[in-house]
């Protein structure tokens, strides 16, 4: 990619002309494909008139092919008819629902594409839902409109089937398979025909030839009854058979399609250049721009209350940092999404979550063949910031006179590990500057090193996304590591009030030692973490070693009692003990608080924590009898069922240990048709007979380490 050409001044950006778009798809379906021709059709329209015809066209798209766009930019911004549209890219894999929905977040509509042959494929069901969740308005491309198989119809009516959205249909296809030509356009009646070569960047725009029109009247009338029905006015006329003119129409479809209420469907193929620039008009003229949604909710750090900013550049700056990438060329690239007022270089933001001030270095817009330096990002818009040290992905900047912090994106305590080990010696020299990078970049990533094995621990969400933290490592890196068996990530915590004593007193020769407290520990709320506090008062330990004894009690806690995992959800207090005048040192308290902790957490009947998933599976009516039997069999707590579209919804309450493999075992279960959605909830004590289990296994693969 180029390098920063040249710093635009005094840039305004009308917030209308701003649409914030993802795309998203079953893997295969042609996701990559289409962004490349988004990017293609709408880069030559932005750099129309200084490039030549022809030759350049292609090598453009070769180059930036070569360069992967798509992959390496977490956002780029294009125009297409005077509107700016940044594609913010959406991971590929809906295993990494934190990623999936944090991008879902930011973007303010969705581009859903079908393979036309394959139709409602899994991983499309499970991000339609997504979507449906945040509230994204979309609009449908069946791709591949020239593959063999391709089947329109049958592809419209799965997605009604399954989702029971009320849909638009907006383009029909003109042939199909190898004779797949173009599209008619419903709502102009035109028919749209690329015969010319040149990539598909100009096409021939035809009256309806008469061997379409009965088709055509039919779909159009549909069309125009759905869109009329969701308009008081528009409904009287079509009852009165009154014209309505293609401008009402797409104004009132635009309203239906923001507020979620029609799904418009376009068809093409991408890979053969036909039917992409229509979908690209449907962008502009169906999905929101940020003014068209309402304002952001978020909580004042400072008060507790709840606020919110509109998409306004007179509002105080506000913006939430969603992608945080390594950049060859200049670092540390921080993307955000301005939600309002204006975000300058040099300007100091306060990141809310943490508190801290940050200097906003440099301000860069992405595009697809080049980065735009820019002196300032307004409302509504997708920047990416150079210069943030403190600032990880999920966390809020914003004006330091008026703190806010988004919706808190909750990235939940890592529930399952890897153990990992450099294959040779120039791996171990990589793999700690690799493991950094992937830190910044993913919040949910915790590493560890085991101080007995010396092995490198690495935690996260779930099976897969350790896999592919460790697939990348590989690929992008080089660093080859051998890798453990992935093991559920335990808790410890006491169930009871104990009292311990601990004495660290040495007078054998020279300078002695002499460390001597007693601490009290009580049990906290699951979730609450750990507490120490000191009610020492006179002066039986003085004041400054009362840290030593904490960090002897938090190490101590870390190591666990009964198996070796942290002990969380617990209160900590030294309550009593002395010193020595001479003898007394941090060292010798440490050792106490430790000892100390040890004893009372004996004592206080430790049991075993286990993370709880909660889960969400999506089942045809018929499966749904054995899913439920399969769940109750793996120590679920079934909540209740729901429908959405032609699907049923289970939800309930999982141990994650339970559910290892589940990707396989639901589609088994299912006829590949059902799908699942698990995140970690909360941590719940083992049953007993299983604690023994796990406790007995986790010795017994100690010692045969
Ligand atoms: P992604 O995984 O969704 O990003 O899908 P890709 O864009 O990588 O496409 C997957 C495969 O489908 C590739 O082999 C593409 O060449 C092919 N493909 C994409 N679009 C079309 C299309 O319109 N027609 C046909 N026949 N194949 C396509």
């Amino acid at each position: 990619m180029a390098q920063v050409i040249e710093v635009t001044k005094n840039r305004l950006v009308p917030l209308e002309k701003i649409r914030n778009i993802g795309i998203i798809a079953h893997i295969d379906a042609g996701k990559t494909t289409t962004t490349e021709r988004i990017l293609f059709y709408t880069g030559r329209t932005y750099k129309m008139g200084n490039i030549d015809e022809g030759t350049t066209v292609t090598d453009w798209m070769v180059q930036e092919k070569e360069r992967g766009i798509t992959i390496v930019s977490a956002a780029v911004t294009t125009f297409w008819r005077g509107i700016r549209i940044n594609i913010i890219d959406t991971p590929g894999h809906v295993d990494f629902t934190a990623e999936v929905e944090r991008s879902l977040r930011v973007l303010d509509g969705a581009i859903m594409v079908f393979d036309a042959e394959e139709g409602v494929q899994a991983q499309s069901e499970t991000v339609w839902h997504q979507a449906d969740k945040y509230g994204v308005p979309k609009l449908v491309f069946l791709n591949k409109m020239d593959k063999i198989g391709a089947d329109f119809d049958n592809t419209v009516k799965m997605i009604q089937d399954r989702f029971g959205k009320r849909l638009a249909i907006l383009t029909l296809p003109v042939g199909k398979e190898h004779d797949f030509k173009g599209v008619i356009s419903l709502l102009e009646q035109k028919m749209l025909i690329w015969d010319k070569d040149e990539l598909g960047v100009e096409y021939s725009v035809l009256d309806i030839p008469q061997e379409f029109q009965a088709q055509v009247q039919e779909y159009r009338s549909r069309l125009i009854e759905e869109i009329a029905a969701q308009d008081e006015q528009l409904t009287e006329k079509f009852i009165k058979n009154e014209e309505i003119s293609v401008d009402q129409l797409k104004k009132v479809l635009r309203k239906a399609v923001i507020a979620n209420k029609l799904v418009p469907i376009y068809c093409g193929s991408s890979l053969r250049n036909k039917g992409v620039q229509p979908l690209l008009d449907g962008v502009v003229d169906f999905l929101p721009s940020p003014v068209d949604l309402p304002p952001v909710k978020g909580i004042n750090p400072k008060t507790g209350q709840e606020e919110q900013r509109k998409t306004d550049n007179n509002e105080p700056f506000s913006a939430l940092l969603f992608k945080v990438q390594t950049d060859p060329h200049v670092g540390k690239l921080s993307y955000l999404r301005i939600y309002s007022g204006v975000l300058r270089t040099g300007a100091t933001v306060l990141n809310a979550n943490k508190g801290k001030s940050e200097r906003i270095g440099r301000l860069l817009l992405m595009h697809a063949d080049k980065r735009e330096g820019i002196e300032e990002g307004f409302a509504g818009e997708i920047v990416a910031a150079i210069g943030l040290k403190e600032s990880g992905t999920g966390h809020t900047l914003c004006d330091p006179k008026y703190p806010i912090t988004f919706e808190k994106i909750q990235f939940a305590e890592p529930v399952i590990s890897i153990a990992i080990e450099p294959k040779s010696k120039a791996d171990q020299e990589k793999l700690g500057q690799v493991i950094n990078r992937f830190l910044e970049e993913d919040p949910t990533l915790k590493v560890k090193s085991d101080e007995e094995t010396g092995q490198t621990i690495l935690s996260g969400m779930g099976e897969l996304h350790l896999e592919i933290v460790v697939e990348r490592m590989k690929r992008e890196f080089g660093v080859q590591v051998n890798v453990g068996q992935p093991q559920v990530a335990y808790r410890e915590t006491i169930t009871r009030i104990a009292q311990g004593e601990g004495k660290y007193i040495r007078q054998t020769g020279g300078r002695g030692q002499y460390g001597h407290c007693l601490v009290r520990i009580e049990p906290r709320e699951r979730g609450t973490g750990f507490e120490f506090v000191s009610e020492i008062k006179g002066a039986a330990i003085p004041a400054a070693f009362i840290p030593a004894i904490e960090k002897g009690v938090k190490e101590a806690a870390e190591k666990g009692i009964l198996a070796g995992y942290p002990l969380v959800d617990l209160k900590v207090a030294v309550y009593d003990g002395s010193y020595h005048e001479v003898d007394s040192s941090d060292m010798a308290f440490k050792i106490a608080g430790s000892i100390a902790f040890q004893e009372a957490a004996k004592q206080a009947k430790p049991t075993l924590l286990e993370p709880i998933m909660k889960l969400e599976v999506t089942t045809p009516e018929e499966y749904m009898g054995q899913v439920i039997g399969d769940l109750s069999s793996r120590r679920a707590q079934i909540l209740g069922s729901e429908s959405r579209g032609q699907m049923r919804v289970i939800k309930g309450l999982i141990p994650l240990a339970n559910i290892r493999g589940y990707a396989t075992i639901i589609r088994s279960l299912t006829q590949g048709r059902g799908s699942f959605y698990a995140e970690p909830s909360c941590y719940e004590e083992v049953p007993k007979n299983i604690q023994e289990e796990i406790i007995a296994q986790k010795i017994a693969g100690k010692k045969s380490l």
